[in-house]
């Protein structure tokens, strides 16, 4: 008994936050504000996750958390931390090289998932933050900042650009060269683009209200099924990269599948796979199964869906992000 209560007081949240801001938690109707940076249209929401921006239209797939600390001159001071234990992936140094600015990303191991927290607009980058270094949960990465290669963020909304991410392909660099001629791409697999954002603010507010109950894992299943689509192939890199999201049908064994049927969020992410048996006659390419248009306008910034007439069908954004989850670089 003594036992369960000292592991009940020591157990640390899977996720801390990243800056010393966490006015989030103050549970008064004022704290929103102290803690999300807004765009410059001024207004908080617009720092939150989702379509916050552009009156719904414009996705931001983190959450931008607002300084607390200054110098003399008014730059941002705030220390940054890692999110939690994990591996330095990749930093970015160059901040003309990216809206992210000066970046860092780091991998986490959770419950068997492969995610990654992203923190960008850096001031800087401490010390022996390189990639492969392990760094613990909570140890200091770097400072707030304002770059980005967009010019410098305004000093009235400094903040951190943090994301909580999963990454669709490792053959992203060669994807790109294929389907982005004439384009550059300086970061590798470790462009933003290349990843699939949760709602930090969500999971933080999980992770208050279930305790050591929390798990990564079945917040991600419990998303909500904006459509499902049947992906003809047996294997790709997510479904190797995120096992745990596969839901096994007893009557599906590995020999019978021909292909999966994968489950979007509004926001796009593969939440859940089940491997199948495609008995119609034969389906040339992806087919999309299942729509739940209530939530076509409030996803709309991401554009995953379109309308012909009455019928919905997958945009060429959701076939562009298909393509890349299922390229094997062959
Ligand atoms: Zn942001």
């Amino acid at each position: 008994m003594a036992l369960n209560i000292a592991l009940k007081i020591s157990a640390q949240p899977a996720f801390r936050m990243p800056t010393p801001n966490l006015t989030l938690f103050d549970g008064q109707t004022s704290a929103a504000e102290s803690f999300f940076a807004p765009t410059q249209s001024g207004h908080w929401e617009t720092g939150r996750y989702g379509c916050t921006r552009t009156s719904g239209w414009q996705f931001h797939e983190g959450i931008d958390i607002k300084f607390t600390q200054q110098d003399k001159r008014g730059e941002p001071t705030d220390p940054i931390f890692a999110t939690a234990g994990g591996t330095v992936c990749y930093t970015n140094q160059q901040p003309g090289l990216s809206n992210f600015g000066n970046y860092i990303i780091i991998g986490h191991q959770i419950e068997g998932l492969e995610i990654f927290s992203i923190y960008a607009h850096l001031s800087e980058i401490a010390d022996g933050v390189v990639s492969g270094r392990k760094v613990e949960a909570g140890a200091r990465i770097g400072t707030m900042g304002r770059t980005s290669n967009a010019g410098n963020i305004a000093r009235f909304r400094a903040h951190l650009h943090f994301e909580i991410t999963l990454a669709i392909n490792e053959g992203y660099a060669e994807w790109f060269e294929i389907n982005s001629p004439g384009q550059t791409n300086d970061h590798g697999p470790w462009n933003g683009r290349n990843f699939l954002g949760l709602d930090p603010e969500q999971i933080f507010m999980e992770q208050i209200r279930k305790g050591e109950d929390f798990s990564l894992k079945d917040y991600i299943q419990g998303q909500e099924s904006y459509f499902s689509v049947y992906i003809p192939k047996k294997s790709f890199p997510w479904t190797k990269r995120y096992k745990p999201l596969i839901v096994q049908a007893p009557e599906v064994n590995d020999a019978r599948k021909t292909g999966y049927i994968v489950h979007f969020n509004g926001y796009g992410l593969p939440y859940q796979l089940s491997p199948t048996v495609w008995n119609k006659s034969e389906p040339l390419d992806v087919e999309l199964i299942q729509v739940n248009g209530n939530l076509y306008d409030p996803f709309k910034c991401r554009r995953l869906l379109s309308l012909k007439g009455t019928e919905f069908q997958l945009s060429k954004t959701a076939l562009n992000l298909i393509d890349l989850l299922t390229f094997n670089g062959d």
